[in-house]
């Protein structure tokens, strides 16, 4: 058997860029997505160091930067809005706090289908309801009733990942609460924010707006602790009564953030989490993006993770003449370094918002590990049909 059909769960971020690079090492992609379309919204993520030259690579350069968010950088504010201290995009050669590839989640995922929705079956408002994997292959039930057997079946279906509940064990053994919760959705700005960010913290508690690409509007960005988090991640209205309760009394422009609640197109609020496992995969079954390694948001590493996760995953399943065992096995050993580094400085943030001081010096090498610290193979000897194939051009 060729081991090239392969079924990608999730169609964000590591999914569409995992689709690409499958496609152009020869395998036949189905990419199956639980929402009925692609989804909107979420904060602005970052691509730094490796993660822009798999972008480059992608030949996805041009339409990335067409889409970025533009941001000049960041004020941290007082109660009363005056500057504290603030961080420029041109920051550390664009790789720092603000990086010079800052583009809204949402933005990035249309990129990215933009890009394979020609060369890759999309299944939209449907998911994976069984499977049985043998030595030969794996038979899926989608839930919509229709049966396929395909040679390899890759999770890229987030934090909250099905297909790791239903191949790797409960959530519970691998989802790590960082004891925080983040949120994130577009107001009208009134506030007059331009090209900069505005963040205020107190006392663990955030409040703060960032520039879009539409000017007539602002990203509102909340944060508050809690040890605890039983909100379900699919309940929007649950989650708002939390925000709204969680953030009373804030000060700064909190209350008029909030009372944007109701009117808002768009809303996202999670748990500050990690994943972490010994192995993502099982068979002819793997796991890619947050699924497989979340950093959390803190880290602004994710995105990087899952793209260059896309590369080598790609890359090491063809090299291994997409024999599971071996191409898996390549992938964690090349990955792993790279993830917990990134894993480290989202739990370092979480700390320093809690008060405890960093020493900038032990963090810098870090920090480096988490922008550049893993290599990509040439895969010289591996088939690749090139980036053009896709529609990066639309
Ligand atoms: C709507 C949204 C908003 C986000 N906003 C932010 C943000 O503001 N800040 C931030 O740091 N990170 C945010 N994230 C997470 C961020 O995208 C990831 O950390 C990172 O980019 C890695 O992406 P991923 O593709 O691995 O996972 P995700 O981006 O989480 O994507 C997982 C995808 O899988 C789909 N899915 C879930 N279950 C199933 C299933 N059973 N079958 C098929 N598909 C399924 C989901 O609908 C989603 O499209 C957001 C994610 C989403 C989906």
């Amino acid at each position: 058997m060729s081991g090239r059909r392969v079924l990608v769960a999730g169609a964000s971020i590591a999914g569409p860029a995992l689709a690409h690079w499958l496609r152009r090492r020869g395998a036949e992609v189905t990419v199956v997505e639980r929402a009925p379309g692609l989804r909107p919204g979420g904060q602005a993520v970052d691509a730094r160091g490796v993660a822009k030259e798999v972008i480059r690579l992608m030949g996805l350069d041009a339409a990335v930067r067409a889409a970025r968010t533009e941001t000049a950088g960041a004020h941290h504010v007082d109660a009363d809005g005056n500057v504290l201290e603030t961080f420029s995009a041109e920051d550390d050669g664009g790789d720092g706090y603000i990086a010079d590839i800052e583009i809204l989640r949402g933005d990035l995922s249309q990129v990215l289908y933009d890009d394979t929705r020609d060369g890759v079956e999309y299944l939209f408002g449907d998911r994976i309801a069984e499977l049985a994997q043998d030595a030969d292959g794996v038979d899926v039930t989608f839930a919509s009733g229709s049966r396929r057997r395909f040679d390899l079946v890759i999770g890229a279906d987030g934090l909250h990942s099905a297909l790791r509940a239903m191949v790797f064990g409960p959530r519970e053994r691998f989802v790590r609460h960082l004891g925080m919760v983040l949120a994130f959705y577009s107001v009208p700005n009134e506030f007059g924010i331009d090209r900069w960010l505005l963040d205020y913290q107190h006392e663990g508690r955030s409040a703060g707006l960032r520039p879009l690409k539409d000017d007539t509007r602002a990203m509102a960005m909340l944060s508050f602790p809690a040890d605890g988090f039983d909100v379900d991640h699919r309940d929007i209205e649950a989650q708002k009564n939390l925000l709204r309760e969680r953030m009373a009394g804030l000060g700064w422009r909190t209350a008029e953030i909030l009372a944007h609640l109701d009117d808002t197109p768009d809303f996202y609020l999670d748990q500050v989490a990690q994943v972490v496992m010994d192995r993502w995969s099982h068979g002819r079954v793997g796991l890619i993006g947050d699924a497989a390694f979340c950093s959390s948001p803190m880290s602004g590493g994710g995105t990087g993770l899952a793209l260059v996760g896309a590369y080598l995953l790609a890359g090491e399943l063809a090299a291994a003449g997409w024999d599971p065992e071996a191409g898996f096995a390549a992938y964690e050993t090349l990955m792993r370094p790279y993830v917990e580094a990134n894993q480290e400085i989202g739990r370092l943030h979480v700390q320093s918002r809690d008060g405890a001081e960093l020493d900038m010096e032990a963090v810098m090498p870090l920090v480096e590990r988490a922008i550049n610290g893993v290599e990509l193979p040439d895969y010289a000897g591996v088939p690749d049909s090139g980036s053009s194939v896709g529609s990066a051009a639309r």
